[in-house]
């Protein structure tokens, strides 16, 4: 079974969660991450993990969610902790040009890799435009860092090369099924390293709702890795999900 690990599935209404569900297991997806993106989506996370034995939380500040009240905003991700809670996610650095102040992100993402640190957890990161920041606070932190892997991964060989010497994984979505800079990418790196997921979240801006992307569509990426490296879906199945389990401590 399919290892969705990064999605924000406690954005969509809670009505649809059970159709959405009978679809992601018709798809051989067998376990899929919820990660927050605040105190409260982090909140939704862990109360979805406790009511489904499929899904899985995370907690986390993202970067782009951080506001002048960042110290108040880490602290209310912090309470949330305990038994339920598997990873840090989702943080990281994200260099748009509207995004929030760059010290004030590099702090949240330090104080939140600190604080996975001490509660023995990975952490899943975001980083756009922001590759060579991420990657140097990563590296500097190293000694800190449990493991980890990088989400929707958009970058050169080279990143996905750092984030493997770091002992974490690359993450590939549906960018896969189109990017052909990534296909090469995921030729070249170890099967061992690589981990799936959707990042499925509500895509309003799509009309035709049965087009919005969601956790079953990780057979979709599963499918073109497999096409990629030339290994059974069989085998890309078994492996990705076995690093899932590696990746959050999960005994499979
Ligand atoms: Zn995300």
């Amino acid at each position: 079974m399919l290892f969705d690990i990064h999605t924000h599935i406690s954005q969509f209404s809670h009505e649809e969660l059970d159709s959405m569900r009978q679809r992601w297991h018709l798809n051989n997806v067998g376990f899929v991450l919820s990660a927050g993106t605040n105190a409260y989506d982090s909140r939704e996370s862990i109360n979805l993990s406790k009511k489904y034995p499929d899904i899985f939380a995370g907690i986390g500040l993202h970067p782009t969610e951080i506001n002048e009240d960042y110290e108040n905003q880490i602290n209310d991700v912090f309470n949330l902790m305990n038994d339920q809670v598997i990873t840090m996610s989702e943080i990281g650095l994200d260099y748009l040009p509207n995004s929030p102040d760059r010290e004030i992100q590099k702090y949240c993402f330090l104080r939140q890799i600190e604080f996975a640190a001490q509660n023995k957890l990975p952490i899943i990161f975001h980083m756009r435009n922001s590759n060579e920041d991420t990657l140097q606070i990563l590296e500097e932190n190293d000694d800190k860092i449990i493991t980890g892997a990088s989400h929707y991964f958009q970058g050169t060989l080279k990143d996905a090369e750092r984030i493997i010497g770091l002992g974490m994984y690359v993450s590939f979505a549906k960018t896969l099924l189109r990017d052909e800079g990534l296909q090469k990418i995921a030729q070249c790196i170890p099967i061992e390293n690589i981990v799936l997921e959707t990042d499925s979240y509500p895509q309003y801006f799509k009309k035709n709702r049965q087009r919005w992307t969601e956790p079953k569509d990780v057979l979709l990426v599963a499918e073109k890795l497999a096409v990629v490296k030339n290994i059974s879906l069989e085998k890309i199945i078994q492996k990705t999900t076995k690093n899932s389990m590696d990746l959050f401590k999960l005994s499979s």
